[in-house]
């Protein structure tokens, strides 16, 4: 169970960070780690902090986007050390530690950590179902990232050992390359409409990731969405082309 909650480390510079990350992981029984685009790969510095948790360090997979690493996980959690995040959907740790047990028995899940110097993107943190704050000391907030790691693995084993007492959950919830591909389709219907311009995007997508994250869709439910955006491109072609002029398209993409 507890293999499948998968942390993720973003874009780190210091390798040390990635060996104390691995140790903090193993001490809390957790092995699965994710590094995204690491500044440098782990190396000697990275094993001596990882002491006895060589074995998660060497079985960390490398990957060069979020988009990938988070792709088949039905529940992502983005953390960050500041407030900015705010609009979007909150957890506390405790409760990010509940949530991920809880949802881990239906897929996998992941806890997404930033760079040591700026964190995540905005781009990235909006990848993310919920973001979550450790709520440290508001004069310096920012803790050390194998230290971030650490609490959170621990509020994940709490929640572990007191797994009985949770409901288990009943919704059925799509994985992360779903919600995606909605989003382009979205997005590309949106463009057909003429509600947004190609050019000029604006914040539209951005303010719609944050209803649709919120809402929190389950698989039946954005089949329907999709279904709706289906019917809303064919009506469009169809206003602009005609049956007829559709027929004979179709007929030249065949030839
Ligand atoms: N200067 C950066 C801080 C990066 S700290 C910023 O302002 O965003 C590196 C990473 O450690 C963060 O991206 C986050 O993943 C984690 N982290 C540090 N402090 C945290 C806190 N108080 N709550 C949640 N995550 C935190």
């Amino acid at each position: 169970m507890l293999e499948n909650i998968r942390i993720i480390l973003v874009n780190t510079s210091h390798t040390g960070n990635i060996g104390s990350t691995a140790r903090a992981m193993k001490t809390m029984g957790l092995s699965n780690l994710y590094l995204v685009d690491p500044v440098k790969e782990p190396d000697g510095q990275a094993s001596a902090l990882a002491a006895g948790a060589g074995d998660v360090l060497a079985n960390a997979k490398i990957v060069s986007t979020l988009e990938e690493a988070v792709k088949d996980c039905g529940l992502v959690v983005g953390t960050s050390a500041r407030s900015r995040t705010h609009s979007w959907p909150m957890l506390g740790p405790r409760d990010c530690g509940e949530k991920l047990v809880q949802e881990v028995a239906n897929y996998p899940v992941a806890l997404v950590f930033g760079r040591e110097n700026s964190g995540l993107t905005n781009e990235e943190l909006q990848q993310c179902h919920f973001h979550m704050c450790i709520p440290a000391n508001p004069e310096y907030s920012s803790l050390n990232l194998a230290a971030a790691v650490q609490t959170l693995c621990y509020e994940i084993r709490m929640a572990y050992l007191s797994r009985e007492s949770y409901p288990s959950i009943e919704e059925e919830y799509p994985l992360n390359e779903d919600l995606e591909r909605f989003y382009v389709h979205l997005e590309s219907t949106l463009e057909q409409t003429s509600f947004i311009r190609k050019s000029h995007p604006g914040v539209v997508m951005t303010k719609l990731r944050r209803l649709f994250n919120r809402a929190r869709p389950e698989s039946q439910e954005l089949n329907i969405l999709r279904g709706i955006l289906a019917s809303i491109d064919k009506s469009v072609q169809h206003n602009m082309l005609g049956d007829k002029e559709i027929e004979s398209v179709q007929v030249e993409d065949t030839e």
